[in-house]
């Protein structure tokens, strides 16, 4: 369904396609009309482009693996296609030769930064591998696994602003980056496109590879490797990954449906006398991290089938799109399940991805 307004515009950098059902262009394949939609694969295109979209909604999409979008968007699309990846030396006055910074376009597709880095010889983004996605929606949710959250090798990024169309920099203080958090999912939301990222990596030489997350070491340990690199790493995580969370392009999903809930700790010692080998994680400052997929599983709800939509039978934190549904399927099997956690444990659970149009 299109909006009587629609129309398509001829651009010269980004590329026009009109309107556009988004199916193809979400991971938990759902369909989605738009009044149009653009390809950017330029800062310039997209600094050109706004003053003819800007004045309606915009949806920004990189690779679309943490949007549930309802079936019609009244507004316009931007597909972010930002390529390109560059190594820059560092710049400050603390010249590390141990380090690089490594600056990559929005559109680029997360993992292959991940691979490209690691061949190349550089130590920081490892434990994130095959993560789906682009570089440029990575810093909206501090995107985080295996031990490592995107903050701990960010530098800086590039945004342009909607209203103006001017290009700013954002340090790492100025990106207010939290678990699963950062400035532009709250108080910058909607305002900034990011259109590069640049990290600060070490030369695989004198990286001190991070361990630490339990099912990583055990990996390591299970094949005998001590003196650990991060090709490595890479390849451990790779491993796990493909073994434990279903693969999008057969069982549409967004990742983890839910946040881990963080909980104060007087609520923690309640709830652990009630289920001791409940599974949580301290935190600073008197919190502790509950494991959502836990609370699920133990609720029962892990496989349970709602109609076109179900719990994934082997990972309770992933809904799937199984037999074509909408958004509305998923979000009402969400709303059911968050429903009973509250019931029987008392917890707020929080959905991960973004709703589009919002509320
Ligand atoms: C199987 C699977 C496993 C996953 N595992 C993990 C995991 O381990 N850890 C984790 O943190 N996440 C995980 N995710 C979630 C997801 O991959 C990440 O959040 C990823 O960063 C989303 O990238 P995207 O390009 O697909 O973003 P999209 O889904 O396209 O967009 C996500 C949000 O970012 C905004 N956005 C996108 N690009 C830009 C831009 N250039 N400028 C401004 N805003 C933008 C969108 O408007 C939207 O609000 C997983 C998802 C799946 C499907």
């Amino acid at each position: 369904m299109l909006s009587p307004q629609s129309k398509i515009v001829s651009h010269i950098n980004g590329i026009v396609v009109g309107p556009l059902d988004l199916l193809a262009a979400n991971t938990l394949r759902v369909p989605c009309s738009t009044w149009n939609t653009f390809f950017v694969d330029t800062v310039e295109g997209l600094q050109s482009l706004l003053p003819e979209v800007r004045h309606q909604p915009l949806l920004v999409l990189g690779g679309g693996s943490n949007v549930i979008l309802k079936p019609v968007f009244p507004g316009v699309a931007l597909l972010m296609r930002i390529g390109g990846i560059d190594y820059l030396p560092i710049d400050d006055a603390d010249v590390d030769s141990r380090q690089m910074l490594v600056k990559a376009g929005a559109g680029v597709v997360w993992d292959d930064l991940v691979s490209q880095t690691v061949k190349a010889g550089w130590s920081g983004l490892e434990n994130l591998s095959l993560i789906p996605g682009t570089v440029g929606a990575a810093p909206i949710q501090n995107i985080g696994a295996y031990g490592v959250e995107l903050d701990q090798v960010f530098h800086a990024l590039e945004a342009v602003r909607i209203s103006d169309g001017q290009v700013v920099r954002f340090s790492k203080e100025e990106c207010g980056f939290g678990y699963r958090h950062s400035v532009f999912k709250e108080a910058l939301k909607g305002q900034f496109i990011i259109t590069s990222v640049t990290f600060r990596l070490t030369g695989a030489e004198f990286a001190q590879c991070n361990t630490r997350y339990a099912p990583l070491n055990q990996y390591l340990d299970d094949h005998s490797i001590h003196r650990v690199t991060p090709e490595q790493v890479r390849k451990a995580v790779c491993d796990i990954r493909s073994h434990k969370l279903p693969d999008p392009a057969k069982k549409p999903n967004v990742g983890s449906f839910f946040k881990n809930p963080v909980i104060d700790e007087a609520c923690w010692q309640a709830l652990h006398e009630r289920f001791p080998s409940m599974v949580s994680y301290p935190q600073e400052a008197g919190q502790v991290k509950l494991a959502a997929g836990w609370l699920i599983d133990q609720a029962g709800w892990k496989g349970r089938v709602s109609g076109r939509v179900m719990v994934h039978d082997k990972q309770a934190l992933v809904l799937v799109n199984h037999e074509a549904g909408s958004a509305d399927d998923i979000l009402s099997l969400a709303e059911e399940i968050k429903n009973d956690i509250r019931d029987k444990f008392g917890v707020t659970l929080e959905i991960e991805p973004q709703v589009y149009p919002q509320e």
